[in-house]
Parts: C-alpha cells; structure tokens; sequence
C-alpha cells in the first residue's frame, strides 16, 4: 500500500503521518523534511533548496525526483508520501516507479493555514511539531529538544507558498481524481478523526 498526502502547506499533513506511522506499519516520507535534513548538514543539495524553501518557491523537479528515487531504492515498506509530489511533472515521474493506491486530499482554508503555520513550532531534536495555541513551552514533551520555528513559516512565505500550492500542485487533485483514488478528509478536524478515517481507507 503507497499512499499520498496532498493539501496546503499547513494542513497537517506531516503530523497526521506521523500519528499513523505507529500504528498503520507504512514509512513515512517528507521531502521536507529530506530537504531541511540535507540543509542542516549542508550538503551540495542542501544549499541549493535553501534558497528556494526560505523564498517559498518549490525546489526544482529534477532534484526533488533524484533524492526520492534515491530514497526508494532502500524501502521495504509502503510509503505515505508527505509533500511529494507537489507538480504533475513529479506525479508522472513516481507514476513510473511505485503504484499509488491511495491519495488523502486534507482540505482547508488560508485564513486556517496562516494562524497553523503563524503557531507553529519544532523540536529541534526529534522533529515532533507543537502549536502555541495549545502548546506553551519552549521544550519538546517527548525528547526535551528546544523548538524552534521554521525560518519559511513567516506570514508573507505562506502566501508565496500557498500560491506555489494553488498553482502547481493543486491540479494534480484532479489527476488523481480520475483515476478514481482520491479521498477527501476536512483538516480542520480533530487529529483522531483525521486518523481513524485515514485508517479505515488504509485497511481498504
Ligand atoms: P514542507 O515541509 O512539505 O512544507 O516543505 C517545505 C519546502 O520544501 C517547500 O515549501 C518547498 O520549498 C520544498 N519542498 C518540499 N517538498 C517539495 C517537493 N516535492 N517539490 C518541490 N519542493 C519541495
């Protein structure tokens, strides 16, 4: 089972697979996080997504494609694919190297995704994400890692990135639509609806 999370950047996507990444047995794979990996140790690719990550912009096809292709070449599981593909030109090229079952469409608004991403913090160390409306320390619960905040989360990068978003990754909602595989879930619930429906849609 391969399955894709789609929606704006802030519609929680990377924490919902995180959340069924313990119990579903699939890996989860975020180019964003691959791509903030490769930037902390500042690797040729790293420097390169710098630029285009802190300026909202999307990372060059080519790239992103070579650094997932090289990353399934390890896997053993199913994958839940967070971020990726983010253009149709990435969406034929995973056509061409694993079988998509699945495509959760978490669906939301911009005045929802500016106060997620505007509250949104990061531990430093193990990655788990927190939100200030609902989270008030300085430290991750989990591991004690300082958070932080992502230098793209600013107001005026969301914009750029949620135009990135409407522009040239929306439309493969309809790309995969025709194929008969999309499944849309409100991101404004509550995570354990989210996860149970995703669940259910994993069990078949
Ligand atoms: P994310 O963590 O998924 O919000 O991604 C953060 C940033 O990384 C995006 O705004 C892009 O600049 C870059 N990025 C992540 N995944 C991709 C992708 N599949 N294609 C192009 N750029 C990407």
């Amino acid at each position: 089972m391969n399955l894709i999370f789609l929606g704006p950047p802030g519609a929680g996507k990377g924490t919902v697979a995180a959340e069924l990444k313990k119990t579903s047995g699939l890996d989860h794979l975020s180019t964003g996080d691959m791509l903030r990996e490769e930037m902390k140790n500042e690797t040729e690719l790293g420097k390169i997504a710098k630029e285009y990550i802190e300026g909202g912009k999307l990372v060059p096809d080519d790239l992103i494609i070579d650094m997932v292709k090289n990353r399934l070449e390890n896997a053993e599981a199913g994958i839940m694919f967070d971020g990726f593909p983010r253009t149709v030109a990435q969406a034929e090229a995973l056509d061409k190297i694993a079988q998509i079952d699945a495509v959760i469409n978490l669906t939301t608004t911009i005045d929802v995704i500016i106060e997620r991403i505007g509250g949104r913090r990061i531990c430093r160390n193990c990655g788990k994400v927190y939100n200030v409306s609902w989270y008030h320390k300085d430290t991750c619960e989990d591991c004690g890692g300082e958070l932080y905040t992502r230098a793209d989360d600013t107001e005026e990068t969301i914009r750029t990135r949620y135009d990135e978003y409407l522009k040239k990754t929306a439309p493969l909602i309809d790309y995969y639509r025709v194929k008969g595989i999309v499944h849309d879930i409100d991101a404004n619930g509550d995570i354990q609806t989210k996860v149970d429906a995703i669940s259910d849609i994993i069990k078949g």
